[in-house]
């Protein structure tokens, strides 16, 4: 029986500590504030940006949300991305992605100052982190670490294997396995022998956003199984990229889907618009 890596609970460790660095920050006189930019009608962005207007408020955290519809011009957002970056009142801002076909996202991320970057997902962020320079981390792959930390599971040596090298998850992943000196291996689509090289991890992060496509044929006995992907299934309930059943009695730990990665994700937010109004204060 694998242990399960409780996103759930970690994730309110975390809140709870944000919680007070905000009551600490209020008692010097000083507010945090999120600010979300959202565009268009895409249900499932809606969603996110009410859970994070949610999770915010439940930190005692203002924020808020600037609402667009689809037809907006780039140039909009771009005055926008702007006043969001002068505004003293904003501790760091999100640009909620996907936006809708005709917006390009990456004039937009990449103008927003690092400083206030709380998605980490900006080149400048990005670059920092390769270069192990501090920075606001993004929030999937720090989530991971946190969570993996938390559960007293160490990474120093061990060969990690990333399934997946997006900008958002699996390159930033691997950034920070990196710098907890894991040894460190990404795959992707044209890798050859998949299974083969997904099993000689000891810590293996499946984010391939494929549903339930690793196995157990893709699994060290005893290994860690970090599951990222999140499809939402017709019969209602979430699935992940991981066959669950079949992995976790291999695993000596994996993370359940919904209850894993994701709540950590949201978690790391908050603990990023902290950091930034912190920063803005030093
Ligand atoms: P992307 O689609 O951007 O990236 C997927 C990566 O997986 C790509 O690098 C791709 O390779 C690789 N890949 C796809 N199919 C295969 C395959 N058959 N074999 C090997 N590699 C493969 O996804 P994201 O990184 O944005 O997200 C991954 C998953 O995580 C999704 O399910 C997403 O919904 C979820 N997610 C969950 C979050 C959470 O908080 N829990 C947050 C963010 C994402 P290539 O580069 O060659 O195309």
């Amino acid at each position: 029986m694998a242990r399960i890596l409780d996103g759930k609970a970690t994730a309110a460790e975390i809140k709870a500590e944000v919680a007070a660095g905000i009551e600490e920050l209020e008692a010097a006189g000083r507010s945090v504030r999120l600010d979300v930019v959202l565009v268009g009608d895409d249900p499932a962005s809606a969603t996110y940006v009410g859970g994070k207007e949610a999770d915010a408020s439940q930190v005692g955290m203002a924020s808020r949300v600037h609402r667009f519809p689809a037809g907006v011009t780039q140039q909009r957002l771009t005055d926008l991305v702007d006043e969001l970056n002068h505004d003293p009142a904003v501790s760091g801002f999100i640009v909620q992605l996907p936006l809708p076909e005709g917006l390009d996202p990456l004039p937009l991320i990449s103008r927003i100052r690092p400083e206030k970057d709380v998605d980490g997902l900006n080149p400048e962020s990005a670059g920092r982190l390769s270069m192990g320079l501090p920075s606001l981390m993004p929030c999937t792959p720090h989530g991971i670490i946190q969570l993996l930390r938390r559960h007293d599971l160490p990474l120093e040596g061990r060969e990690a294997v990333v399934l997946g090298r997006s900008n958002l998850v699996g390159k930033p992943m691997a950034q920070l396995l990196l710098r907890e000196n894991a040894t460190v291996t990404v795959c992707h689509s044209r890798t050859r022998g998949l299974a083969e090289v997904a099993s000689r991890a000891d810590i293996l992060i499946v984010a391939s956003g494929q549903r339930e496509m690793v196995g157990a044929e893709h699994v060290k006995e005893g290994a860690v199984v970090v599951d990222v992907g999140i499809h939402r299934k017709q019969e209602g309930g979430l699935a992940g990229d991981v066959r669950f059943d079949e992995v976790e009695p291999k695993a000596s730990a994996i993370t359940p889907v919904p209850g894993g990665v994701g709540p950590m994700t949201r978690a790391m937010l908050l603990h990023n618009a902290l950091q930034a109004a912190r920063a803005t204060l030093a």
